[in-house]
């Protein structure tokens, strides 16, 4: 071996960002800093941090320690330049638009994205006097048609939320460059273990951290990584507005982050055994996974994903009555509207993702209303198996 080798991600998902120099009576963890302000009797030294020309910190609401170990650690993980964090995962979508949007832009994006991103590009963006034209979400050439238009920034999600459609990000990404536009990807149902969105091309990646990263559903959180420049306006914008991530809240995140990769790696087999099982069962309509090789866009997640994921979705033969019959029987599930957490967690897109649609919206949106989000824990995918066949047996 002559080269030094680069750490994989098992390792980095451990070790990045742990390298804190404020460790302090010699603990080996990242210790939660609970103070607001930072002191300095130096008045030129906290003159210096305060103007960035020193490391430090200075104030709670623009840095702290443990918050920026989590940052570090995701930033390393995405193989970013730096990375900036946030009090939720919807805080890190809105300040990522917001930074960069002014009256008169024009934002592309698709029609299947996460709920509350869906309002701000319905509700609050075009209140502010920014067009908003969304696609449908895998028609790459209608998506290209739209970006040549002019646009300010081009925002995907990928896989989506819950019917796991993929996104070709390369493609993409140089459509959006084509006509200078920032092109952002939410890369929540990924993660970092399963996709690079940077490495693609895109220009910003975010990340609801409550979910997957964290994994284990007790913290709120959010981030956003890229070039320094651009965090660099994104944190400014943050700093500012004050959607600030909690030092606890970075704690837990940074903890539930050691086993990433563990996690991910189980949790992506699972749900392809899970989704294999599903797909050959009666009582089962239809199955979205990207893994299926008979999923539609299963050549492009191949292409630029390392695996597919743990949330799957799939149809009940019946309707939302056939749900309410189903769902209770399940013992290995939280009946939640979350995912990506240790444990699996169950939902159907009427009582949590698009609750606020309509039927006939969700029928426009190639929602059906025996569609249930089945995001796969850590549990032993045999057990789930045999849990999901009993429940599937009085549909
Ligand atoms: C949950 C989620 C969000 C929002 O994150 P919060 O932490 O709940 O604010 C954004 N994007 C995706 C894909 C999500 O699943």
């Amino acid at each position: 071996m002559t080269d030094k080798q680069q750490p994989r991600p098992g390792t980095l998902a451990v070790w990045a960002g742990e390298t804190s120099k404020d460790l302090w009576q010699r603990a080996t963890q990242i210790p939660v800093v609970h103070s607001v302000s930072f002191g300095y009797q130096d008045l030129d030294q906290w003159q210096n941090v305060a103007l960035g020309k020193e490391e430090g910190h200075i104030y709670g609401r623009n840095t702290n320690p443990t918050v920026h170990a989590f940052e570090e650690k995701v930033r390393i993980l995405e193989g970013a330049e730096a990375a900036t964090s946030f009090a939720t995962g919807m805080a890190a979508v809105s300040n990522g638009l917001y930074t960069f949007l002014k009256p008169g832009d024009r934002v592309v994006s698709v029609k299947d994205t996460y709920g509350g991103t869906n309002k701000i590009f319905l509700e609050f963006l075009p209140r502010l006097g920014v067009e908003v034209a969304l696609c449908d979400t895998t028609d790459h050439e209608a998506i290209e048609a739209e970006v040549a238009k002019g646009c300010r920034i081009l925002y995907l999600e990928t896989p989506t939320n819950p019917t796991l459609k993929v996104i070709d990000l390369a493609r993409l990404a140089q459509a959006g460059h084509k006509v200078g536009a920032l092109v952002i990807v939410d890369n929540t149902f990924a993660t970092p273990i399963n996709s690079n969105p940077l490495q693609l091309g895109v220009d910003l990646v975010l990340h609801s951290a409550t979910k997957f990263l964290g994994g284990h559903a007790d913290a709120l959180g959010g981030v956003i990584c890229g070039s320094a420049e651009l965090i660099e306006q994104i944190y400014h914008y943050r700093e500012i507005n004050g959607a600030t991530l909690h030092p606890m809240a970075a704690y837990l995140l940074l903890r539930g982050m050691k086993t990433l990769h563990l996690r991910i790696r189980h949790q992506n087999e699972s749900a392809l055994k899970i989704a294999q099982f599903l797909q050959q069962h009666t009582a089962v309509d239809q199955v979205f996974y990207p893994g299926l090789p008979d999923h539609p866009n299963h050549d492009i997640a191949r292409r630029q994903m390392r695996g597919f994921g743990g949330v799957l979705s799939f149809m009940l033969r019946g309707d939302f009555d056939t749900v309410r019959r189903f769902m209770p029987r399940l013992q290995y599930a939280h009946a939640a509207a979350n995912l990506g957490a240790v444990e699996t967690v169950v939902a159907p897109p009427r009582t949590s993702s698009h609750v606020e649609s309509s039927r006939a919206e969700r029928e426009a949106m190639g929602i059906p209303e025996s569609l249930i989000r089945y995001s796969v824990g850590i549990e032993d995918s045999d057990d789930l198996i045999a849990d999901l066949e009993q429940a599937l047996a009085v549909t």
